[in-house]
């Protein structure tokens, strides 16, 4: 069995404690790793170590910075197949989804804030009686604490910036999916990175992560992950007034109007709501449709999500993979069974898909369908962050926004329609950090990625990471 473990200091460890748990692979159902399990001692160890990367990390210049990210997008570039396939079998996603969004994307990461940190500049303001110069610093050791859905993407994202403002980084990925964090942090040190820039410390978020949030001479944490872990996260930094920025959960609305062309539409909204199966924040579970086109469209929706394959991850046709966990697909499982008490009726799915060989312990679900749902019930306002899709009809535009702006969350969300202006009012009306407008899941990396309400707190991407990972001093003067 792989052993995966701590990278600290340039090197790989165990954890103090010796303690280890182990890694699943969720399209068998058994496990096939150990992880080093750690706790408050390997913290220190890693903030130890990280501390004194933090002199030569000052020393480097700029462009020595850019070099130095380019480089592990490099050595990553060069590794590519092998990551896609490592993140596949590690999260039991489509292959499919590693090669052509996922690893691509975590390259991306590193190249684009490669160019940030040559790029980012600070302001000044001057008038007739004083000049004032803002100068931007570096917080010295920061946190990133990070989930298991989209693994090397979403990490990346987050130690990309933090190093590339001159930070020295301690990135606590999710303890369900280890593998490609391990396997990315050498390649920081083979690219010359100094030794405890980057490092890795692996376990449970009862006691890393909150040993890292509580830490203090860890100055910031930068926290993607469900709402409630993000509640307890705020509270256990409010007594140092640590920097903090929160991703948390969605219920995003996707709201279809009668003039879309529904067959050209149709396999971005079916992607929307199911890709890794409903595991990303930004699937659209509740979908809106105009009612003079809903039955016509419930019809195409459910016949497409029916002609899904579902299966091997590894295998290139597979269009879903297996659920994180045995206990993940439970707590599906009992939306299921909230979604029929409630009166929904299921039009597709709702049971396990029939699997041979070794994949018949895998925690597969099949995609499911709802309507006849009230947008008010628990299952169209709690997060299931599943294959789990609801349909809901609508007659005018004041009534979606009423019903898509009922949850506590206000992450993303899409409008689908010909008509420019009322894609203008709905993006307006809409509680969401992001609306795509007859689209899903465009990134331009420059703009502003982040949620309302209780969907986060800050934002990330382009300057926003670079503003969050440094502090500002401003420097005044007489003229
Ligand atoms: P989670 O909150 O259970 O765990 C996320 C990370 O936090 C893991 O590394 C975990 O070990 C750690 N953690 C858990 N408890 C902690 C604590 N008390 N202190 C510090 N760290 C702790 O989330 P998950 O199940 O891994 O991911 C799914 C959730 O993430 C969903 O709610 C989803 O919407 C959300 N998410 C949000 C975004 C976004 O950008 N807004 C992106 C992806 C996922």
């Amino acid at each position: 069995m792989l052993c995966i473990e701590h990278f600290i200091g340039g090197e790989s460890r165990p954890s103090i404690s010796a303690e280890r748990m182990r890694v699943w692979d969720p399209a068998r159902g058994r496990a096939y790793a150990t992880l080093a399990s750690g706790d408050s001692r390997d913290v220190d160890e890693a903030v130890r170590q990280a501390r004194a990367a933090v002199g030569p990390l000052k020393q480097l210049s700029l462009a020595q910075r850019a070099q130095l990210l380019h480089r592990v997008a490099d050595l990553l570039e060069a590794r590519s197949e092998e990551f896609a396939q490592a993140e596949s079998l590690d999260a039991g996603k489509p292959i499919r989804l590693c090669r052509d969004i996922e690893i691509p994307r975590a390259i991306a990461n590193l190249r684009f804030f490669a160019a940030a940190a040559t790029q980012f500049g600070s302001e000044s303001y001057a008038d007739s009686s004083a000049m004032n110069l803002v100068l931007r610093a570096p917080l010295g050791v920061v946190g990133t604490i990070s989930p298991w859905n989209l693994p090397l993407y979403l990490l990346t994202w987050k130690i990309a910036p933090a190093l590339a403002a001159g930070n020295a980084v301690i990135a606590k990925p999710s303890e369900l999916t280890p593998m490609t964090a391990s396997m990315l942090a050498p390649l920081f040190h083979a690219a010359g990175f100094p030794a405890g820039a980057f490092n890795v410390l692996h376990g449970t978020g009862a006691r890393v992560g909150e040993a890292m949030v509580k830490h203090r001479d860890i100055k910031a944490i930068s926290f993607t992950g469900g709402t409630e872990t993000g509640r307890a996260i705020y509270a256990a930094a409010a007594p140092q007034f640590k920097k903090l920025s929160l991703e948390l959960g969605g219920k995003n609305a996707t709201v279809v109007f009668a003039d879309t062309d529904l067959a050209a539409a149709m396999p971005t909204l079916v992607r929307s709501a199911f890709q890794n199966q409903g595991q990303i924040c930004l699937c659209g579970s509740r979908l809106f449709i105009e009612r003079s086109v809903f039955k016509a469209f419930r019809e195409a929706f459910v016949e497409q999500v029916q002609r899904m394959t579902i299966g091997n991850p590894q295998l290139e046709s597979t269009d879903q993979g297996a659920l994180i966990s045995a206990a993940h697909r439970d707590k599906v499982e009992r939306h299921l069974a909230v979604a029929h008490a409630e009166g929904g009726r299921l039009l597709c799915g709702g049971d396990r898909p029939a699997l041979d060989d070794d994949l018949r312990e895998g925690f597969y679900l099949r995609p499911s369908v709802f309507d006849s749902l009230p947008f008010d019930c628990r299952t169209n306002q709690e997060e299931i962050f599943g294959p789990l899709a609801t349909l809901i009809p609508f007659d005018d535009e004041t009534e979606v926004l009423t019903m898509a702006n009922s949850t506590p969350f206000g992450l993303a969300a899409s409008v689908w329609t010909r008509d420019f202006a009322r894609a203008q009012r709905m993006s307006e009306g809409l509680d969401a950090g992001l609306v795509w407008i007859n689209s899903w899941m465009s990134r331009d990396l420059r703009a502003p990625f982040g949620g309302v309400k209780q969907s986060g707190l800050g934002r990330e991407g382009g300057l926003e990471a670079m503003r969050f990972f440094t502090e500002s001093k401003t420097i005044s003067w007489p003229r």
